[in-house]
């Protein structure tokens, strides 16, 4: 089978890549998450994804200039369903990617993430599954492994998820100290 697998990040594609590649999955990682702000750590990201792809042998696409407006204007109104939003945004792109490129299926490693909401990703990749099937698999079982594994690696490794909003929730406390 050959999957293209969004990732976010080099951390959470750890676990996800290695379980494929032994199943004998041919995976190729895709970087599309306009989502990310600043620049800066969007590039920080972007490098530690690409970092994991040297080091396990995979394919990895990044298509698209860094764009947050693409975030921002999807988000304008709905930021109380941000996330929702935010998944829906990546998989569609995802599965547009995998339709062009004759990929089997497309999944993500948001799959991985103990941090975000599962069954929406769930439900959104299932439902964009149409010409080319969504893979599911709850990959949180090896969330431990491969923070473990992404330490040992030296592979950067983010304090909040990715947007504004979650960088703000994240250290606002620190403000109101
Ligand atoms: S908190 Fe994370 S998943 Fe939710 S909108 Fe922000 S970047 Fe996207």
């Amino acid at each position: 089978m050959r999957l293209l697998l969004h990732a976010c990040c080099g951390p959470c594609a750890i676990y996800p890549v290695q379980l494929l590649l032994q199943r004998g999955v041919a995976v190729t990682l895709l970087f599309f998450n306009p989502n990310i702000h600043p620049l800066q750590e969007y590039a920080r990201r972007r490098q530690g994804l690409h970092e994991v792809a040297q080091a396990f042998g995979v394919p990895l696409l990044c298509p698209e200039r860094y764009d947050p407006q693409v975030y921002f204007r999807a988000v304008a109104f709905r930021e109380e369903h941000r996330c929702q939003v935010c998944y829906a945004l990546r998989l569609e792109r995802t599965a547009q990617i995998a339709r062009r490129g004759l990929f089997d299926a497309f999944s993500t490693t948001l799959l991985y993430s103990k941090f975000q909401k599962h069954e929406e990703i769930r439900r959104i990749g299932e439902g964009l599954g149409g010409a080319i099937p969504f893979y599911y698999e709850d990959f949180r079982e090896g969330w431990k492994e491969g923070v473990v594994q992404s330490k040992a690696m030296g592979i950067y490794r983010q304090q909040y998820c990715g947007c504004l909003y979650s960088e703000a929730e994240r250290y606002r406390r620190e403000l109101e100290a």
